[in-house]
């Protein structure tokens, strides 16, 4: 099958200055060229533009799959893959998308592609099995009163293959199961003020000593004014609740379900999020007073936690 090209496909609209802001919004893409006419008008150009990595775009078959438009072919390009399936490698992977460009499309083109199986691999195995690699060749053209003008290609490479089969321990009977600890932060440089204060029963926030002001988490320069010389300074421990969540699901041991988390407001002014205790989750409270406590975890963590109090 190597070589084969499969028939066209066709775009359902021409090149429109809707699709174009419509995936420029999407895509985050603010350039004038594509959008704004007037600009456009200045350049080279003279009128907007698509923007090239939207090629695929325009000859996708919208939100039902295979609806395609009248006189496109309905050979599936894609056959390939349910053969070598057929063969005992039911996964797929795809490995490699490569647009590339011959010129900028303008408004009023119509497009259309071919599909051409460029290349399959010997059988090939790796970290995910064995099986084989299958790359694509999407050509796409502009329809022209003369001969059609190609445009841009898409290769797309895919791995078929039949996955490695894991070896997977038997599963330890509960009782022989250790209990789960609570994860341990990664402690650095910048951090381990906090950690140990959190030992002392302290609760640091990190003070820039050049410009005095304090952030959280700890970093290695001042957010403020850029100095590297930082100290700390330690928090009345007092705030209110700036907001929370409240974790059901997944329940991840050891952790109690539900389990809230706030982002608490130090009267300080910054915020740190932490674990809440002492609350009922349906009586939690944005602006509500909360306090620190110390709370040592498996004899060797210990944390910040915060709790509402009335005043
Ligand atoms: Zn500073």
């Amino acid at each position: 099958m190597v070589g084969r090209e499969y028939g066209r496909i066709y775009a359902w609209d021409e090149v429109n200055p809707a699709m174009v802001r419509q995936w420029c919004e999407v895509m985050g893409v603010d350039n004038p060229l594509y959008t704004d006419a007037a600009y456009a008008a200045t350049t080279e150009f003279g009128d907007i533009v698509a923007p090239p990595a939207m090629l695929q775009a325009w000859c996708l078959e919208g939100l039902h799959m295979n609806n395609y438009p009248p006189g496109s072919t309905d050979e599936n390009p894609y056959e390939v893959l349910s053969l070598i399936e057929a063969q005992g490698y039911p996964a797929v992977v795809a490995v490699n998308s490569e647009l590339s460009f011959e010129r900028y499309l303008e408004m009023g083109e119509k497009l259309y592609y071919t599909t051409l199986i460029k290349d399959l691999s010997d059988e090939k195995t790796t970290g995910l099995g064995t099986g084989f690699f299958v790359t694509q060749v999407m050509t796409f053209y502009s329809e022209q009163a003369g001969a059609d003008d190609k445009v841009g290609e898409l290769l797309f490479r895919v791995f078929k293959f039949k996955p490695a089969q894991a070896a997977k321990p038997a599963p330890a009977a509960a009782s022989e199961r250790p209990a789960a600890k609570r994860p341990l932060p990664g402690i650095s440089d910048d951090t381990r003020f906090f950690w140990e204060g959190c030992d002392a029963g302290e609760l640091r926030i990190q003070q820039c000593k050049a410009c005095n002001k304090l952030q959280h988490p700890p970093a290695p320069v001042c957010q403020h004014c850029h100095s590297f010389d930082l100290g700390y300074r330690i928090a009345k421990g007092s705030g209110e609740l700036y907001s929370f969540v409240v974790m059901h699901y997944p329940e991840v041991a050891p952790f109690d379900h539900p389990n809230p988390i706030g982002l608490i407001q130090l009267d300080e002014g910054v915020r740190l999020p932490a674990g809440l205790v002492g609350v009922d989750r349906n009586e939690l409270k944005i602006g509500q007073r909360v306090r620190v406590e110390f709370q040592t975890f498996d004899d060797q963590l210990t944390l910040p936690l915060f709790r509402p109090v009335s005043d």
